[in-house]
């Protein structure tokens, strides 16, 4: 503990942690040396963990990054975190993210951008940024992340770590603060597989506070490392010769595959007629979902109330006026719109009929192969500024990450070399729902 509150001091600057559990992690710390000790300790004893300021804790502020949820305190604390803490992790602060988990680059938070350790010019990526330079830093060993299109993923190709989104309902959502319910995921960075699936298996399950969250039993994946028998792995060719990827991501990608090819596994070029709609499904499906849970924050229950109001209504409009970002207020108007009267069955029904369609189309394809490998993203860490005034541009970033979020199927992010700046790369590499063992196995394999 005391080793990572040195790094997370001189690296300060680089905005991860918004607030650093000094004395309770270093209590906490001393409990866990006397259990272990005694032998009692947990399977995470001495790991230490940094989770996302969409998280809650019990007694702790949490804020989703946004200037609405100013001094609100957690009543509770989310079963994913409970659950780490109740294997003796060492819980060390709550980090920066996008604003309630919208958007591709950091840019979008209340507390500021946070800068990737590689190039502090560039965006560590988003709406997990933050979580990604912690790990980057090595500001602790593990950090938590939400994932809902790609948010644990994309920056963790941008910092060169290892990201996980879970299966959709592999981890209980109870506590996480909503923005797009029915894609919503915990997941993990890391620096190693074995880490992220030793906390991946403390977290998923089962859980009576979450009726969503699915009853399967939940392997061992930090035992399941083995990866021993030729597998059968499709690559998207729309991805891998995108116009939109970057040359280098092209190189790096062909090669990695091309090495498998040579270990005797069978590789082969699919083609995935539907990526043209993937994200227009993604931002309307999501953008409704937003609208609605962002409801409820109205100046009355939670966090910030306008101090300018002269009556009930504009109470309600100045607190949401003031207290949302410009991002979060866009997807609000875009949402709503979505799923008004006159427009419900042209965007919003439709874009169900499109997630099926992918949905089924990815299914079919992983009943064929085990892996479906692409690109994390379209380029390596871009800089500050470069998309701010672009949403389209910036939900562009989306690209190669939403099919597994508008599908459900867990995927992972490895490091796979480096651009001619030194930038990291990202290796995308999805498998059928709830076979993150084989998803963790595959992954430990290529690192
Ligand atoms: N960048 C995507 C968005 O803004 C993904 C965000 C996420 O996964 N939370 O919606």
């Amino acid at each position: 503990v005391n080793h990572y509150l040195t790094n997370i001091e001189t690296k300060a600057h680089l905005n991860a942690f918004v607030e650093v559990y000094s004395q309770s992690a270093l209590k906490q710390a001393e409990q866990v040396d006397a259990k272990i000790s005694s032998g009692t300790a947990g399977k995470l004893a001495g790991m230490v963990i940094g989770i996302k300021d969409v998280l809650c804790y019990k007694d702790h502020i949490i804020n989703a990054s946004s200037k609405i949820l100013e001094g609100f305190e957690s009543q509770f604390t989310a079963t994913a975190v409970q659950r780490l803490i109740d294997e003796d992790a060492i819980i060390i602060g709550r980090i920066n993210c996008d604003e309630f988990g919208m958007g591709s680059s950091n840019e979008n938070s209340v507390h500021g951008k946070v800068l990737n350790a590689i190039d502090e010019s560039r965006v560590p990526g988003g709406s997990s940024g933050g979580s990604a330079v912690a790990v980057q830093a090595n500001l602790c060993t593990v950090a938590l992340g939400t994932d809902t299109g790609g948010s644990v993923r994309q920056p963790a190709a941008f910092t060169g770590v290892i990201g996980l989104k879970p299966t959709y309902s592999r981890v209980s959502r109870f506590g996480l603060i909503a923005y797009a319910s029915s894609f919503d995921t915990i997941g993990v960075f890391s620096t190693n597989v074995k880490d992220n699936a030793l906390v991946l298996e403390t977290m998923a399950g089962a859980d009576s506070f979450d009726s969503t969250a699915s009853r399967k039993p939940v392997p061992k994946y930090s035992e399941l490392l083995h990866f021993d028998k030729p597998a059968k792995i499709a690559y998207l060719k729309e991805t891998v010769f995108s116009d939109a990827l970057q040359p280098e991501i092209r190189k790096e990608t062909l090669k990695t595959l091309e090495k498998l090819k040579n270990e005797g596994h069978q590789v082969e070029e699919v083609n995935f007629p539907l990526l043209d709609y993937v994200l227009p499904t993604y931002y309307i499906l999501t953008t409704a979902e937003a609208s609605s849970n962002l409801s409820r924050f109205d100046g009355v229950k939670y966090g910030y109330r306008t101090p300018n109001a002269h009556n009930l209504e504009s109470m309600y409009k100045l607190t949401r006026s003031e207290g949302f970002g410009e991002e979060v207020k866009r997807r609000i108007m875009l949402g709503t719109f979505v799923l008004s009267a006159s427009y419900y069955d042209a965007y919003f029904t439709k874009a169900q009929k499109v997630r099926r369609l992918i949905k089924d189309f990815t299914e079919d394809l992983l009943n064929k192969f085990d892996y479906i490998v692409l690109p994390t993203t379209p380029s390596t860490a871009f800089r500050f500024g470069e998309h701010s005034n672009d949403p389209v541009a910036m939900y562009l970033e989306d690209l190669f990450t939403v099919q597994a979020s508008v599908s459900g199927v867990p995927a992972i992010s490895i490091p796979n070399g480096k651009d001619e700046k030194g930038l990291p790369i990202g290796l995308q590499i999805m498998a059928n729902s709830f076979k993150e063992a084989e998803l963790y196995a595959f992954a430990d394999h290529l690192t």
